[in-house]
């Protein structure tokens, strides 16, 4: 994360220091490209004034023929010849040197003949355009004049001259030359004399070919008055004081833009762009990188890691603990391998559901870390169960440290679903020399745990080698019970209730499971076992269901049916209930519900509203076990209960215990007082039933009446005598030898 900032910190001045170096080159390039344009507009310029200007001298060339001629002088300033002067100035030099206009000056500078395109015309015409070519008729009698004075005579290459001029916002290319004999010393010279100024106007045909000439696009004569457009060439005609009479105006070859433009700009342009994206690839690749190696990073840790607690998995476990005991080979002393099982967890899942069940485990998580030392490791290996290294160990501070983790554990715990009592129990083992298996170290722990859990739970237990058969007893049994009551290989049997008549007014329900090779195994082992595993819901359904479903046929005997708190807890244990009654056709008034005293006190809303809705439904609810518990006889009133069980615990004590017996006839004077009908379990001897019946208690049940029975007894019962039994006289006479 700290890489990828620095990285992206640097990929903006980066970026910038590309884009400004590209920038200032462009922009170099840029001046580099207006210079050179400059000098090719100006060479331009140059080109087309000069090309104007040699085409004047060209064509004032062209005069002399005409104007070097004995006859010439003496037509004109010998003695004016108006016919000479028209055919030999005005149409020739119309005719053939493309002079439209031409005009004869005399010595004295007087316009003597003024011609334009066939006619004689007004030599006013021409006052603005001599004005302008006023300077090479002086220069042309000057030059003329110092020859002649110096005795060198005058010089055909020297009397004529051209200009290209401006008049009237027009352009004119005009030549001028001295009309002169043949001979330098030609005695005709005494005569000063006459000047011929040819005239032709630059049109756009003549425009045209001039930039045809020199190459240059197309030239035009800007209107009087107008400025050429920026960045265009321009050639201007000013007159004397350098006002400007008229321009020519084109657009100049950019040679500099046009290389810019179509070459280097497109390259700096692909470099720049290739450049940011080179940029932005480097980036690109460097977050990709940066990515890849966290999803690496990531996916390592969820390799090894537990998803909901984040913590160690069972395969760093391994690690960890192969470690340790490399160290402990190498260093000496103990490591402990403690095993966590959270108490009853699947109830919570069952009840609060799975979210509430993940809380509880990443708040036990959060407890177990802040009671370990750093140096100690924490995984998770399976739902409810954590495993604890703890390196440099012995037995003592393996013990406190088991201590100290079931005292944080055990307490009551906020959900965001509710509260709920949680406790653990807690598997030690000592290992002592580096060369156990991570699997068979925790093989151990999690026996010493099952031994934990089977001693009542919320305490710890160290491994001892013992344990191995007994643990493996239980994971048979427990493997054996879920596959019965996966398969319904489960029975009930029911043991009769007795009334002081020896009529069977009722039958208790009572679950039996034979285990296929283990034989007939009890249900104070195997029900607990259930409630261990998470099988005690569905094995308290089969046994409901079967209970229901015999009832039908003994109408008018109530069957009672134990029922668990885990079963009480189950959010779907009212519902289920109902479709088993409509499933069996049953009514809910032949079924009697046990509940032990520690359901109806437990501080739980299932606990307290599911007696009242089994009774709503029709269900009377027994109090089974009763005096063995809280025992607070005052509660009694406040809960939904229609019978009470005495325990068999103060019935066997009758007759050796006088506290039994005034307990047992307190129990059911409150009974009486609270309206509430009693029975008593246990009961083998006939004087016990004696002392209850002396006692008020009329209902019995008990081996002196019958044992648990196969379903087929109970039916015979009621097809045969009515559901009655009739003790044998001999005292301790068991009618069925269950
Ligand atoms: P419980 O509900 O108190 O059932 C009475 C127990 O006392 C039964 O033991 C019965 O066989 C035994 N018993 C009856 N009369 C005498 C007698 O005169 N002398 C002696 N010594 N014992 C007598 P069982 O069948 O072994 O059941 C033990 C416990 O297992 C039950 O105690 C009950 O808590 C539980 N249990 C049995 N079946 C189920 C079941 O389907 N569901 C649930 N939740 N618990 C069951
Ligand atoms: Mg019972
Ligand atoms: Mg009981």
């Amino acid at each position: 994360m700290k890489n990828g900032t620095t990285e992206a910190k640097l990929m903006v001045p980066m970026a910038v220091i590309v884009i400004v170096a590209v920038m200032a080159l462009v922009g170099s390039l840029w001046v580099w490209a207006e210079q050179a344009d400059n000098l090719a507009r100006t060479r331009e310029e140059s080109l087309v004034r000069k090309g104007l200007d040699q085409i004047a001298a060209d064509q004032s060339m062209l005069m002399t023929p005409i104007t070097i001629w004995d006859q010439a002088t003496i037509a004109t300033a010998v003695k004016y010849d108006p016919k000479w002067v028209r055919g030999n100035i005005g149409d020739y030099f119309q005719k053939y040197l493309k002079f439209e206009s031409n005009v004869l000056l005399d010595a004295d500078g007087k316009v003597r003949f003024a011609y334009h395109d066939g006619q004689e015309v007004s030599p006013s015409l021409f006052t603005a355009t001599l004005a302008q070519t006023q300077s090479v008729t002086r220069d042309l009698r000057n030059r003329y004049a110092s020859d002649m004075a110096a005795g060198r005579g005058y010089s055909a290459d020297s009397n004529h001259a051209g200009k290209v001029i401006a008049a009237d916002g027009r352009l004119y290319i005009t030549g001028a030359s001295l009309l002169l004999p043949d001979a330098a010393g030609s005695p005709l010279l005494k005569h000063p004399p006459f000047v011929v100024v040819g005239m032709h106007e630059i049109k756009a045909p003549e425009l045209a070919a001039l930039s045809d000439r020199y190459m240059v696009s197309r030239i035009s004569l800007l209107p009087r008055g107008k400025t050429p457009p920026s960045g265009n060439a321009s050639v201007a005609f000013t007159d004397a004081n350098g006002v400007v009479l008229a321009q020519l105006s084109w657009q100049p070859e950019t040679p500099g833009k046009t290389l810019f433009l179509r070459t280097i700009g497109p390259v700096l342009m692909i470099s720049l762009g290739l450049g940011l994206v080179a940029l932005v690839l480097l980036h690109t690749s460097q977050k990709t990188a940066q990515s890849l190696s966290a999803s690496e990073a990531k996916a390592k840790h969820m390799a090894l890691h537990d998803a909901l607690t984040g913590l160690p998995n069972r395969t760093l476990f391994a690690d960890r603990l192969s470690q340790a005991c490399e160290r402990m080979k190498r260093q000496g002393g103990q490591v402990a391998v403690m095993c966590i099982g959270l108490d009853r967890f699947k109830d919570v899942n069952d009840t609060l559901g799975h979210l509430a069940g993940d809380e509880l485990i990443r708040h036990n998580a959060a407890k177990i870390n802040g009671v370990i030392r750093a140096c100690d490791t924490l995984a998770r290996l399976s739902g409810d169960e954590f495993v604890i290294i703890q390196t440099d160990s012995d037995g003592h501070s393996a013990a406190t440290l088991a201590k100290r983790l079931l005292e944080t554990l055990t307490g009551t715990v906020t959900l965001e679903s509710g509260q709920v009592f949680s406790s653990c129990s807690i598997g030690v083992t000592l290992l002592i020399d580096g060369e156990i298996e991570p699997a068979e170290a925790l093989r151990q722990a999690d026996l010493a745990l099952y031994r934990a859990k089977d001693a009542g739970r919320g305490q710890y237990a160290f491994f001892e080698v013992e344990m191995d058969a007994t643990i493996k007893l239980r994971k048979t049994l427990e493997t054996g019970l879920r596959e019965a009551i996966h398969i319904e290989a489960l029975d009930v049997v029911y043991q009769p209730q007795v009334d002081h008549f020896g009529k069977i007014v009722g039958v208790e329900a009572l679950c039996r499971w034979t285990h296929p090779s283990r034989g007939p195994v009890s249900p104070g082992y195997f029900i607990p076992l259930a409630e261990e595993c998470g099988l005690m819901n569905d094995l308290g359904a089969f046994v409901l269901r079967r209970a229901m479903q015999d009832s039908h046929r003994w109408p008018g005997l109530k069957v009672a049916v134990n029922v668990s708190a885990t079963q009480m807890r189950h959010p779907d244990f009212v519902r289920s209930l109902g479709e088993m009654l409509a499933e069996t056709r049953t009514q809910a008034s032949q079924i009697e519900i046990e509940i032990t005293e520690g359901v109806l006190l437990a501080d739980d809303h299932a606990s307290q509203l599911v007696p009242r809705d089994l009774r709503h439904m029709g269900f009377s609810i027994a109090l089974d076990d009763f005096g063995t518990g809280y025992s607070s006889l005052g509660y009694l009133s406040r809960y939904p209960v229609d019978k009470i069980k005495i325990d068999r615990s103060f019935v066997s004590n009758l007759g050796n215990d006088p506290e039994a017996e005034a307990v047992i006839r307190a129990i059911v004077k409150l009974s009486k007082a609270l309206n509430l009908n009693i029975i008593a379990e246990g009961v083998e001897t006939r004087a016990q039933k004696n002392l209850l019946r002396q006692a008020g208690c009329q209902i019995i049940q008990g081996f002196l009446y019958s044992r648990p029975v196969p379903v087929s007894d109970i039916d015979a019962f009621m097809r045969d005598g009515g559901g009655k039994i009739v003790l044998s006289e001999e005292p301790e006479a068991l009618r069925q030898a269950g």
